[in-house]
């Protein structure tokens, strides 16, 4: 009887443990967040992308850097408390963007991978799909029209519109909403992709508050009628130092500043945050 009741508390205690790791788990993302509050860090990847939004009860990853800087991305995601992700959000299949998805996948907890159905560099693709079969993640299309809710989080998909067969013009460009705040992913997108954007939605429908800027700063991106529309008041370029393309282009640096937007660079501040209350944004708390 003793020895009964000692299985029953052994196992109780057991329950208890499971229960206390399972909560854990699920407020990892909160550990640094109070309610009410979020921010998104642009990280440091070299010439890549790689952004994480995360607030009170979640987190939604947007890209994930290359396969050289993927021991990097999953270091910063575990030093943030990040080990569950809501939705990783790829916005092409390029090396720079989708490079190390893969030790996401198996870093991280991922409920869902969303990406255009474009093809890109062969040997990453194949890494990120195993990985999504290994892990048992579910995977959709990236839809223009689609909006994923997770919870206090919104995330509209806007583009792929069609597919031109270019790669970067049909990156999945993805806004998310928390509270009134609007922060968007562009991916690779150049003049026509943006063009295709400004023709479907019109220019007021794509007023943000915080843009990732396209293409990492190239001159073929970014320009003047599509800054106008999204009127950012914080821009986040993402690139290595001293890359071979001469990224950021000094042009699309001059357009941000003289639109009055406050110009942030992986290259030059390292991991860029942007807080948000739901009201405003800022960089420095
Ligand atoms: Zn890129």
């Amino acid at each position: 009887m003793a020895k009964g009741k000692k299985i029953i508390a052994a196992a109780a205690v057991v329950v208890i443990i499971a229960a206390i790791i399972a909560a854990a788990a699920a407020s990892c993302a909160s550990r640094t967040v109070s309610n009410g509050e979020a921010y998104a860090r642009y990280f440091s990847v070299g010439q890549g992308d790689a952004a994480v939004f995360v607030w009170d009860s979640g987190a939604v990853l947007f890209d994930a850097g290359t396969n050289d800087s993927e021991d990097k991305l999953v270091s910063y995601l575990r030093a943030m408390g990040v080990d569950r992700l809501d939705a990783m959000v790829l916005s092409h299949p390029h090396d720079d963007h989708i490079g190390g998805a893969d030790a996401v996948l198996h870093a991280c907890d991922v409920g869902e991978v969303i990406m255009p159905s474009s093809s890109g560099d062969e040997e990453d693709e194949e890494a990120l799909f195993t990985a999504i079969e290994d892990e048992g993640c579910p995977l959709y299309e990236a839809k223009a029209g689609d909006v994923y809710e997770f919870g206090d989080v919104k995330v509209e998909i806007l583009s792929p519109l069609s597919y031109t067969g270019d790669a970067n013009d049909d990156s999945a460009v993805a806004v998310l909403t928390f509270g009134k705040m609007r922060f968007m992913f562009t991916g690779d997108i150049e003049s026509d992709g943006e063009r295709a954007l400004l023709d479907a939605y019109g220019a007021d429908a794509l007023d943000v508050d915080v843009l990732k800027v396209a293409h990492h700063g190239s001159s073929t991106s970014t320009g003047e009628e599509f800054l106008e529309a999204v009127s950012p008041d914080i821009a986040v370029i993402s690139c290595g130092v001293d890359n071979d393309y001469g990224h950021p282009h000094a042009e699309v640096v001059g357009r941000l500043e003289s639109h009055g937007v406050e110009v942030m660079r992986t290259d030059r501040d390292g991991a860029v945050t942007v807080y948000t209350d739901g009201e405003s944004v800022y960089t420095k708390k």
